[in-house]
């Protein structure tokens, strides 16, 4: 299909936006108050006419970052009326044991919200607002960075938008992305080892304001309540390799006897997981880590274009929130788009990788049942609980403040190296020794932060 000319007719557009998807809606709302006109362009058709298809995640975890973005584009009290509050999360270990986890010493909860509703609410609000415009069935097929421009598919014809800048919002696959790629950037976009299904889970065996696992060594499954009382559940295994793996099914009835014998509690709590095993679609794990995010003072990446992660700590989403208000925030506070657009690459790129990094590691922490006797992390457990202000755990410094994920990490390296440090000066009787000894054999010289078993996935 040949582009049949520049066409300002369809409407010049200050900002082109490509991908409607979550961060794509938020990023319109934020930038058109303040930077005019802006164009969605969405290669899917509307949403909200069509019943809930399969897709990513039925259900997405709102921390502290995203919930900032939403209180600052007005939607966050409708959104709200939609979330289940959960405060902590459950480890169903494969002895029968369960271990409840809060996840946040003060009591706060994280939001489940059905990814669909958070979508309509804010593609509601996107196409309220002045200045913004959303074009469905719209596939951009390529961008020019120097016009800069967009060749759209429109049916069975193309045909090309100018305007002053472009932002990429268009997810993993980003045609925007694959412009920057034209002119030396590196992106690697990575399929994971893990693949998983979308399993529902009737209500009323568990706990509905607490997150469920169960971790099995290879695999996980992971179960997230709904307003509705039903839980969303995943079953995360590797795609390929010995069992337990999709691979290693060569029948449904395989699959059916894999998952009995790693999660034979759930075959009780969900009575159809034959069925569900065999008809529910497997999907993929794809990560993107891209080394420019933008192009002079007309074109950024945001969301997961830009930075496609694991699923475990439950932050793409809320991460690429932040981008979006990064963005407006560097814009505002520079002298032009090419400074505002360099900052915020500078200022994204590093918590982008840093939680990128935690959130696959996460995946390794949940799907391994805690190991209790493991010093490093009784130690690290001690720690917490006798410094609460200077090891923070990390799970909750990334869920409740908008602090650097990039320092987060640092920091949970640093205690990494003080827990390795303490136990080769002291032994392992360390870890039992009376409070005072401790803190005494604890240097402190900065706050930092804690992880351990307690930090499961959202
Ligand atoms: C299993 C799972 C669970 C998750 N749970 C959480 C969670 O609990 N919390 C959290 O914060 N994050 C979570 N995430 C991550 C979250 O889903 C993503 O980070 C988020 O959806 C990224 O939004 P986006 O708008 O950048 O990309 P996408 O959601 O991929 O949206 C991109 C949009 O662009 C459109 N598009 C693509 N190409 C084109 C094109 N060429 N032209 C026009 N339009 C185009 C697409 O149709 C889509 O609408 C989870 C992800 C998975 C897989």
């Amino acid at each position: 299909m040949r582009p049949s000319g520049t066409d300002r007719a369809q409407g010049y557009t200050d900002t082109v936006i490509v991908g409607a998807g979550l961060v794509g809606a938020v990023t319109a709302l934020y930038l058109a108050p303040r930077f005019g006109p802006v164009t969605l362009l969405e290669k899917r058709a509307d949403p909200r006419g069509e019943p809930g298809g399969p897709g990513r995640s039925l259900v997405v975890m709102l921390s502290s970052r995203g919930w900032r973005a939403l209180s600052d584009l007005g939607v966050a009290d409708a959104v709200r009326r939609m979330c289940v509050p959960l405060y902590g999360r459950s480890a169903h270990l494969p002895d029968g044991r369960t271990r409840v986890t809060p996840y946040s010493r003060d009591g706060q909860p994280i939001w489940a919200v059905e990814r669909r509703r958070l979508h309509h609410i804010l593609l509601d609000a996107a196409e309220a607002a002045p200045g913004v415009r959303i074009r469905f069935g719209r596939r951009v097929r390529s961008v020019d960075l120097d016009e800069p421009a967009v060749v759209v598919e429109d049916g069975h014809s193309s045909h090309r938008i100018t305007c002053r800048r472009i932002l990429g919002c268009d997810g993993a696959h980003s045609a925007a992305r694959a412009a920057l790629e034209a002119r030396g950037t590196r992106a690697e976009v990575r399929r994971l080892e893990l693949a998983y299904q979308e399993i529902d889970v009737p209500a009323g065996r568990l706990d509905p304001t607490i997150t469920h696992y169960w971790p099995s060594g290879n695999a996980m499954f992971a179960a997230h309540p709904l307003p509705s009382g039903k839980l969303s559940g995943s079953l995360f295994m590797r795609s390929d390799g010995p069992a337990p793996s999709y691979a290693a099914a060569r029948s449904d009835h395989d699959l059916y006897e894999m998952f009995a014998a790693h999660f034979p509690e759930l075959t009780g709590i969900i009575p159809d997981i034959a069925e569900q095993l065999a008809g529910k679609a497997v999907s993929t794990l794809t990560t993107v880590r891209c080394d420019r995010w933008v192009w002079r003072d007309t074109f950024a990446l945001l969301g997961d274009s830009s930075h496609a992660m694991a699923p475990f700590m439950g932050h793409g989403m809320n991460c690429g929130f932040e981008d979006a208000r990064v963005l407006v925030d560097c814009l505002d506070a520079s002298a032009d788009w090419e400074a505002g657009l360099a900052a915020y690459e500078k200022s994204r790129t590093e918590d982008a990788d840093a939680i990128s990094r935690l959130s696959y590691r996460h995946y390794f922490t949940m799907a391994n049942p805690p190991r209790e006797e493991a010093a490093a992390a009784v130690l690290r457990g001690r720690l917490t609980a006798l410094f609460p202000d200077r090891f923070v755990p990390l799970y909750e410094r990334c869920a409740f403040t908008g602090e650097s994920y990039a320092s987060i990490l640092r920091d949970d390296q640093r205690l990494d190296r003080l827990v390795a440090d303490l136990l080769a000066r002291h032994g392992n009787e360390l870890v039992s020794a009376p409070d005072n000894r401790l803190r005494a054999c604890t240097p402190l010289t900065a706050p930092t932060t804690a992880t351990s078993e307690d930090s499961a996935c959202s």
